[in-house]
């Protein structure tokens, strides 16, 4: 007879691992006993040593499906004795490095009940067990024990009660556990919270086919609900709302309902269905009966599935897709509390659905998409936060690394733990800056987290970077580039040196100009600038983004000697009023607010503008999005030349774009030029990439940067980097956008601090 003692750390709390292991113990013959520790999970074993090994093995092969394993430690113990397997109550203790399990999709032990006529729980719209339900958002402290959740106030009753003591029953320890007897309840409100008698869901559906905006509140916060075929409503939604330009994500009952509407491949099959439950970006079939109004301009729709059992009540209920937007007016984060709804989203709303389930933290959905045969995230919170990105550690302090401004998210960075919130939003009014702080707050505690080192982007006037200069800590500035192919590199946890190549919007360069079109000789430890994207002006500066049509007369300028000239040009292309005209003109030629940009991003602008597409932009990157979206390939390419005579070398876009005019000129459609120009964007990439591998010897190639969230581009790129043998990266568990930013700052500060520590 042996003795071992077994040490499990991971996500193996509020996952069903005890029972597990319980049971597999009983399985194959051993005594002993199992708790959760502050750490994990600590399991006594004793048995002969055939017994012993199966035992082992089906704790790392058989695992829950929601756990993950991060390590097991196996030591002998000292001999004890025991009649049977136990599960014994949790000990305490300071350390606090137990993971914490984001919520979860609605399970299919669970929906099966849901929809059973005959079972205690049906239609109940709180139904969840250890593999599913809500985790992060009702959590107000460690260890996940029930009265440490905004699950405390109700008292189970007796059945409930007996499957949360049962070992073997699927709800043993499941926090959240409920029924319509002892659980939360769910109403019907109207704009003004009077409550409406009835079956709230079956009411709801009856409303929504009439063309009624309802807001539901979810598991991290509100949503909302219309009617996705309806081009009225919808537009009605956007008008309230006041979000004009940008897509809305649609809720679809099912797989094969979502595959009426787009195509779905078998690993965007898999994203659609898996407990993470993202909106998955799917490219969208022609006759979708979907409007026209929820996706403007784009041939991809964000489509996810029913992840709550309140959510699966509704789409059976209603026979058309939802649209499921997140609860907010625009730019402002998304409403969790039913006063706040009520008072922020009484006016957006015809009637609500409230409950009295508290929501801890605000969750908002996550966005997917697959490229290149694997997931490659866009937005990453519900079903991903709270849960660490695993890193290779140097070993240095702990870092909190504030991000950057757009799309944000922070990094609290702990070994080889990088705990990324979820995603904050636009960090552009003070309630986005309360939502940080809660956040950030959230995290520390839940993790005993304490930073002892602050980085930030450097860009002098982000919110984020004010922040940094507040707080009571050493302080490291990182740029946004290098934060970006730093961040690529340790998302697929690589080391070494890479040829980054960082193309997005905007980012605040070293030397005081705005980047964007980069290509960065790059370690976590610093970066060498060793070419960019032709340098040119933005009159008006960060107007650009918005008025694409100035971005474009910057390019002009460049291409013709007088700006005068430029003038005339861009008039023959589009509507420039007289006094517009002559300002950008004066703001050229006396070079007054206008910075140089590397932008590649702009540059995308620019060639949808200059095709006709738009020359106003509703959201950043919009004008690129639509020229992606009708880009016909045809494997023709326009001109450029990488002038390596200059130090950084520079891809000299001029001659692209006086080919595009000659396009435009000669009455080429935009779908045409749309190709031709990407062609050309992925050939630029590839051919400094190439030639900055000669030169370097390195093979490595990191791709980051909000530009890369054109599939289009991006797959042209990869595939010519590979065809040269070139070794490209992608980001796979952290967006490329400036979501991604976080965790490269956080990487670079950890090491540079390290270094000044020895
Ligand atoms: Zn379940
Ligand atoms: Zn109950
Ligand atoms: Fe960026």
């Amino acid at each position: 007879m042996r003795h071992l003692k077994i040490e499990a750390s991971g996500i193996v709390q509020g996952v069903g691992f005890r029972p597990f292991v319980y049971r597999i113990a009983n399985e194959h013959g051993i005594k002993g006993s199992v708790s959760n520790t502050p750490g994990g999970v600590r399991i006594h074993a004793s048995g002969d040593g055939d017994q012993l090994y199966l035992f082992l093995r089906a704790l790392k092969d058989e695992a829950p499906p929601q756990a993950v394993i991060e390590e097991v430690q196996v030591e002998t113990a000292a001999p004890f004795s025991a009649a049977s397997f136990e599960i014994i109550p949790s000990t305490g203790g300071e350390d606090r490095s137990v993971l914490i399990s984001p919520d979860l999709a609605t399970c299919g032990d669970c929906l099966d009940e849901l929809l059973d006529a005959g079972d205690r729980r049906y239609r109940y719209p709180f139904i969840n067990c250890t593999n599913c339900g809500p985790r992060f958002t009702i959590i107000r402290d460690t260890p996940y024990d029930r009265p440490n959740t905004s699950m405390a106030k109700f008292t189970m009753c007796p059945d409930c009660e007996k499957e949360y003591h049962d070992p073997a029953d699927r709800r043993f320890h499941a926090q959240p556990n409920a029924c319509p007897v002892c659980g939360p309840r769910l109403w019907l409100a109207d704009s003004k919270g009077r409550e409406i008698e009835g079956d709230a869901v079956r009411l709801a559906a009856g409303l929504l086919r009439e063309g009624k905006i309802i807001a539901i509140k979810g598991l991290g916060g509100f949503q909302l609900a219309c009617d996705a075929t309806s081009s009225e409503t919808v537009a009605r939604l956007r008008l309230k709302k006041n979000r004009y330009g940008k897509p809305l994500a649609v809720m679809a009952g099912s797989v094969s309902e979502a595959s009426e509407y787009c195509m779905v491949t078998e690993e965007e099959e898999r994203l659609l269905s898996s407990p993470k439950s993202p909106i998955v970006l799917l490219a969208e079939k022609e006759g979708s009966p979907i409007s026209r109004e929820v996706a403007i301009g784009l041939k991809h729709q964000g489509i996810f599935l029913p992840y709550t059992p309140m959510h699966h009540l509704l789409l059976r209920e209603v026979d058309f897709p939802l649209v499921m937007t997140s609860g907010n007016i625009s730019s402002e984060p998304i409403a969790k509390d039913n006063e706040e709804a009520l008072e922020r989203l009484g006016g957006i709303a015809d009637y609500l659905i409230l409950h009295d389930r508290d929501i801890l933290v605000r969750y908002d959905d996550s966005v997917a998409r697959a490229l290149d045969g694997a997931e490659y995230p866009v937005r990453r919170a519900r079903g991903y936060a709270p849960y660490p990105i695993r890193v290779k550690t140097t070993g240095g302090p702990q870092v909190l690394a504030l991000g950057a401004e757009l799309k944000n998210t922070f990094c609290l960075l702990r070994g080889e733990h990088a705990f990324i919130s979820q995603h904050i939003g636009d960090m552009e009014s003070p309630a986005e800056l309360d939502h940080f702080e809660e956040a950030l707050e959230a995290v520390k505690r839940l993790f005993s987290l304490e930073p002892e080192v602050v980085a930030y982007d450097l860009h002098p006037d982000y919110m984020t970077t004010h922040m940094a200069m507040e707080m009571p800590l050493p302080r490291i500035g990182v740029q946004h580039h290098h934060a970006h192919v730093v961040g690529c590199m340790a998302d697929n946890r690589e080391e070494g040196k890479v040829i980054g190549v960082a193309w997005d919007g905007t980012g605040y360069g070293e030397d005081g100009t705005v980047w964007g079109g980069e290509f960065l000789l790059s370690d976590k430890r610093g970066f060498e600038r060793l070419a960019h994207l032709y340098q040119c002006p933005m009159p008006g500066a960060d107007a650009c983004i918005y008025r694409i049509h100035r971005m474009a007369m910057g390019v002009l300028s460049k291409l013709f000697d007088d700006e005068e000239e430029a003038l005339l040009r861009l008039r023959e292309l589009m509507e420039i009023k007289k006094k517009e005209g002559a300002s950008l003109v004066s703001q050229l030629r006396n070079k007054v607010n206008a910075p140089l940009t590397s932008s590649a991003g702009r540059m995308f602008d620019v060639a949808a503008a200059l095709a006709g597409l738009r020359s106003e932009a509703q959201y950043d990157g919009q004008a690129a999005c639509e020229l992606e979206a009708v880009a016909v390939e045809t494997g023709h390419y326009y001109s450029f030349m990488l002038d390596r005579s200059r130090e950084p070398w520079v891809i000299d876009t001029r001659q692209l774009f006086r080919e595009v005019l000659e396009d435009v000129q000669i009455g080429v459609d935009a779908g045409m030029i749309a190709g031709k120009f990407h062609e050309t964007m992925a050939r630029s990439v590839v051919e400094t990439c190439k030639e900055l591998s000669s030169e370097t010897g390195i093979e490595r190639v990191a791709l980051s940067g909000g530009v890369f969230q054109n599939e289009l581009l991006t797959l042209r790129v990869l595939e010519g980097l590979r065809a040269a043998g070139l070794a490209p990266l992608i980001h796979r568990r952290v967006p490329t956008n400036d979501g991604g930013v976080s965790l490269g700052q956080a990487i670079i500060a950890a090491s540079r601090a390290s270094r000044q520590r020895d």
